[in-house]
């Protein structure tokens, strides 16, 4: 239904708002900076999960210009085709995202979680329900004292959100549905995804 779906947008909407907001935390007073970085995340082997982040990244794909979503599927395809190669050879592939355009999201405001979290320090509660604590970008300045250091970026209860917007925004399908594990050129290749079993 339409007005549901909306409504959970608008809570994805906010989610999102909470990460760019925990990561800024995390990042604030460090100088951390992906400025003049040889490396790209963009081209990491970044995989998605969830039906609803898929879906919100068509809901901004489809207001693009027709010419633009074109050369965003020629490269999504591409993209997939290296990917697969890479796999192939026994390789990690590190191929560019299809949306990245020379360096500068095309997708900004519909990219995905991962997106937005890469980078700082965080914590994420493993199995066990511990928490697990993960460095981050090897740019990440180090801190100079213990006391200096900033509270890493603490990921739980943003996967947790996450997961229950997916539960909302499936139902009973959420069992029926084959588990998402896509990288976005291969969620674009697809198209926007099938909600009924
Ligand atoms: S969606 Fe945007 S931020 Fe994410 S990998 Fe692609 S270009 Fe980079």
């Amino acid at each position: 239904m339409k007005s549901t779906r909306n409504a959970i947008f608008r809570r994805l909407e906010a989610l999102y708002a909470r990460m760019g907001q925990g990561y800024a935390a995390t990042a604030q007073g460090t100088g951390f900076t992906c400025a003049g970085c040889t490396q790209n995340c963009c081209t990491s082997h970044f995989q998605h999960h969830t039906y609803v982040e898929w879906l919100y990244f068509f809901k901004g794909f489809e207001t693009l210009p027709a010419p633009r979503r074109e050369a965003y599927l020629d490269r999504a395809r591409a993209c997939v085709r290296e990917t697969q190669d890479a796999l192939l050879r026994g390789e990690r592939p590190a191929v560019m995202c299809p949306v990245n355009d020379d360096g500068l999201c095309g997708m900004y405001e519909h990219r995905l979680m991962i997106c937005r979290l890469h980078g700082v320090p965080h914590v994420l509660a493993g199995r066990d329900g511990l928490p697990q604590a993960y460095p981050g970008c090897h740019r990440f300045p180090a801190p100079a004292g213990a006391d200096a250091a900033p509270a890493p970026l603490d990921r739980t209860p943003l996967y947790r959100d996450l997961a229950r917007l997916e539960m909302d925004l499936l139902g009973a399908r959420l069992r029926a549905l084959p588990r998402v594990n896509l990288t976005l050129a291969e969620m674009m290749v697809q198209g926007p995804p099938r909600l009924t079993p």
